[in-house]
């Protein structure tokens, strides 16, 4: 049975300071980035955005 190839993994970085922030397949996350503590609020195919914290 044929192995699928392993597709190269993302690369999500901070929207506001460009820091690696997390590798693989996202589906709905936000994330803090630990540089400049901006909440990068990540969906599947779209770019990071930044998050207003209430
Ligand atoms: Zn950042």
């Amino acid at each position: 049975m044929p192995r699928a190839e392993k597709q190269p993994e993302k690369e999500i970085r901070c929207g506001q300071c460009g820091r690696l922030l997390l590798k693989g397949e996202v589906v709905d996350i936000a994330v803090k980035c630990p540089r400049c503590k901006t909440i990068n609020r990540i969906t599947s195919g779209r770019l990071p955005q930044d998050v207003a914290t209430p």
